[in-house]
């Protein structure tokens, strides 16, 4: 795989904040022509051609050549499966999770990093407190190895497009970031829109305890709902939030417990249309 240090239009490093809005900004699943538009993690056309030349002949790619304007437009979601297998994507994201009570597949990262719950866990009565993310299998060192591997990764510049690679491959339509961890910064939450606008037929789900995430709902694909989990159990959660999430000890709009924790055939937390779903405190 031609990776961003064999490449010589692609920088090392972490994408300013200005390169990730413009790119961000281009509301389209077919992603072209925006300036420096490979510091979002994905190939381009140029990369596209060059591996398939690898693929065929075995030749390594000649980078002496200098950039032409075309080498920085983006590959489109078809050109990108042709290249980047789910194997390999795999190898940069590590895995997704499967939990059994959800529709589809899930992603963790160490509940430990998480920068606003690693303060409310020490806060009794906040929906933190005693989290379920920090005690039984979720402690298990090879499960810890695998949430920080998955940490490390989100700074990989091709972390965006193996996702999408991985998500594409799945036959479920309903992902969950974060069944354990947080967003943890503005980059990062910029590249999960980009990963859900290349998974356009995939409804996505992310809970937040990030207060600063709402600045960005503006940019932020039709098919992701965030909901911003109010900090407090029993409390409501904010009304200047499109979608919110409360933690009850009764009146729970959560059907789970009943239904023998499973969701069956509920959606709520991944419509935006349910202003606030209100989980049972466990
Ligand atoms: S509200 Fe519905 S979709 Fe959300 S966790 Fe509960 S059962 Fe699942």
């Amino acid at each position: 795989m031609i990776t961003p240090n064999k490449c010589p239009h692609l920088s090392p490093d972490p994408p300013s904040r200005y390169l990730w809005r413009s790119w961000v900004d281009l509301g389209s699943s077919r992603l072209e022509q925006a300036p420096l538009n490979n510091a979002a993690g994905l190939w381009t056309k140029q990369q596209v051609t060059w591996r398939c030349v690898e693929k065929q002949s075995g030749a390594r790619p000649d980078t002496s050549a200098k950039p032409q304007a075309a080498s920085h437009k983006l590959a489109t979601i078809g050109e990108y499966k042709k290249i980047m297998k789910v194997i390999d994507a795999l190898k940069i994201t590590g895995s997704l999770s499967k939990p059994s009570k959800m529709p589809g597949w899930a992603y963790g990262l160490p509940a430990k990093e998480c920068k606003t719950g690693s303060k409310l866990v020490k806060v009794p009565g906040s929906v933190c407190y005693d989290c379920y993310a920090l005690k039984g299998c979720y402690v298990f060192k090879v499960v810890q190895a695998a949430q920080y591997k998955r940490l490390a990764a989100i700074r990989h510049p091709l972390w965006t497009g193996a996702m999408a690679t991985i998500i594409n491959s799945k036959k479920s339509k309903y992902f969950r970031w974060h069944d354990s961890g947080d967003v943890q910064d503005e980059d990062h939450l910029l590249k999960i829109f980009a990963v859900c606008k290349l998974t356009p037929s995939v409804k996505h789900w992310m809970p937040t305890r990030e207060a600063w995430v709402k600045a960005f709902l503006s940019l932020k694909p039709a098919n992701l709902v965030i909901r911003f989990s109010a900090p407090m159990v029993n409390t409501q959660a904010p009304s200047t939030w499109p979608n919110t999430s409360t933690v009850v000890t009764t009146g729970s709009t959560c059907p789970a417990p009943r239904q023998n924790n499973e969701c069956k055939d509920c959606r709520s937390c991944w419509d935006p249309e349910v202003k606030n779903v209100a989980y049972g405190q466990h």
